[in-house]
């Protein structure tokens, strides 16, 4: 039988009365068997993040402040969410067994994963699952990266004869046998590494969106919504600033070729987004699936004569960089020209003034320019490389709004197409782009 892992989001389990819709769509699929949880998230636009309240009771406990105070906060979220959901369960134990454990280890990680922890064993209980520590079956390396080796073979030990189960996301344990928690928003990874662990046919990730729209609706009314995405598609997007998934949680599920489906705890029966690997990728039938942008990039151009025959040319400019420890995003170039494009705020405090004399003193370029406020633009497709005529739509669209290309760099998987244009003509010409492709 094939099996489902389900994870819901911080709005999906911010109170009693969504817990209760999550139990419904659990219940809905006798293939949803594995749950994974985040802790409570806002209730409402202004509310704050159960995690962002222990953060600061951390910093309560090691500066000596009031932390009983601010745990209070934590400890009211849950048993309203008990009281709420009408459960029979003393949390009133497991609250004060938590406090007195937050205290004893003394560590940011500990006290920041106790709202997934908290929420697990709620969730298990109401739905009558098992509750499965992430603490005993999710494992970190000594260089802090998961260890696979250890995790996955733990996972599928513990949920074997397991009905239905609840995961606590966001954490595991270090190397030094200590609770360790993934990046922000990490709880997605944990779902992925769960999925992955048990062979899922389908990563479910309930959110409060239907799914991934084609570009930012606070730039466009209304844009359509993407119901299916290549995996490769969705990096291209999703490093440009879409954030509905953490983008480490695509790689365990994208290495098994499992499917991601985002969902809407709230809309249910909307058809959210699918997430696919290249080889069961069924496209809309659309040259472009999305459109995704940045502002404020920083372009460093070179130009020299016979820069093309100048060995280790670039290898010496990025020497520079890399002295900085300044990552570059883009190097469009050409025979006689390159051009690094890198985040302004990563060449702020003197680096641009240092980087700039460095590539002089490196390789005295005939020209050396800096151009910036730039805005990067990507439009990504897998339809787009197959089809001729698509830049030619996509670059008169550009010039009937009117805007000035700097920059172009056409991603070499051929998926994507860049443009680089003043920050100020950033909405307009993801406007003119969406025009020409979706409407
Ligand atoms: N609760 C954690 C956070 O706020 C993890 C998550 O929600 O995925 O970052």
């Amino acid at each position: 039988m094939s099996v489902k892992v389900c994870k819901f989001g911080g709005t999906s389990m911010a109170a009693g009365n969504v817990i209760k819709s999550v139990k419904k769509i659990v219940e809905s699929d006798s293939e949803r068997k594995y749950v994974v949880v985040s802790a409570p998230g806002k209730r409402y636009s202004n509310d704050t993040k159960l995690t962002d309240i222990l953060y600061a009771c951390h910093t309560a406990l090691i500066s000596g402040e009031d932390f009983k105070g601010c745990f209070e906060p934590v400890k009211a979220r849950f048993r309203a969410i008990v009281k709420e959901l009408g459960m029979d369960f003393d949390i009133e134990s497991v609250l004060n067994q938590t406090e007195e454990r937050i205290k004893k280890e003394e560590s940011e990680d500990f006290t920041a994963s106790r709202g997934e922890y908290l929420s697990a064993r709620v969730t298990a209980e109401y739905f009558g699952a098992k509750f499965i520590d992430a603490e005993n079956v999710i494992f970190f390396a000594p260089d802090g990266t998961l260890d696979e080796a250890k995790t996955y073979p733990a996972i599928l030990a513990a949920v074997k004869g397991v009905k239905l189960a609840v995961f606590p996301g966001f954490y595991g344990t270090g190397a030094d046998g200590r609770i360790k928690t993934f990046s922000r928003g990490g709880s997605d990874i944990s779902g992925a590494v769960v999925a992955r662990a048990v062979s899922a046919s389908l990563y479910e990730n309930w959110t409060d969106v239907s799914g991934f729209l084609a570009c930012d609706p606070r730039i466009v009314e209304n844009p359509k919504n993407i119901k299916n995405i290549s995996y490769k598609e969705l990096r291209e997007l999703s490093y440009m600033g879409a954030n509905v998934l953490h983008s480490e949680s695509i790689f365990p599920v994208r290495k098994a070729n499992i499917p991601i489906q985002i969902k809407n705890t709230f809309r249910p029966e909307d058809a959210g987004t699918s997430i696919f690997p290249i080889n069961r990728y069924r496209p809309d039938g659309r040259l472009v699936t999305g459109i995704a942008g940045k502002k404020n990039f920083t372009v460093i151009f070179i130009e020299k004569s016979l820069m093309n025959s100048e060995v280790g040319f670039i290898s010496k400019v990025l020497q520079v960089v890399t002295r900085e420890g300044v990552s570059v995003e883009h190097i469009p170039s050409g025979i006689d020209t390159m051009s690094l494009v890198i985040e302004s705020s990563a060449l702020e405090g003197g680096v641009l003034e240092r980087v700039l004399q460095d590539i002089k003193n490196a390789v005295s370029p005939d020209t050396l320019r800096v151009i910036e406020n730039v805005a990067l633009i990507a439009t990504v497709g897998h339809g787009m490389s197959s089809s001729v005529g698509t830049s030619a739509r996509l670059f008169s669209a550009i010039a009937a709004a009117g805007i000035n290309v700097k920059m172009i760099d056409q991603g070499s998987s051929e998926i994507n197409i860049i443009v680089g244009v003043g920050n100020d003509d950033y909405e307009k010409c993801i406007k003119a782009v969406y025009r020409e492709f979706f409407r």
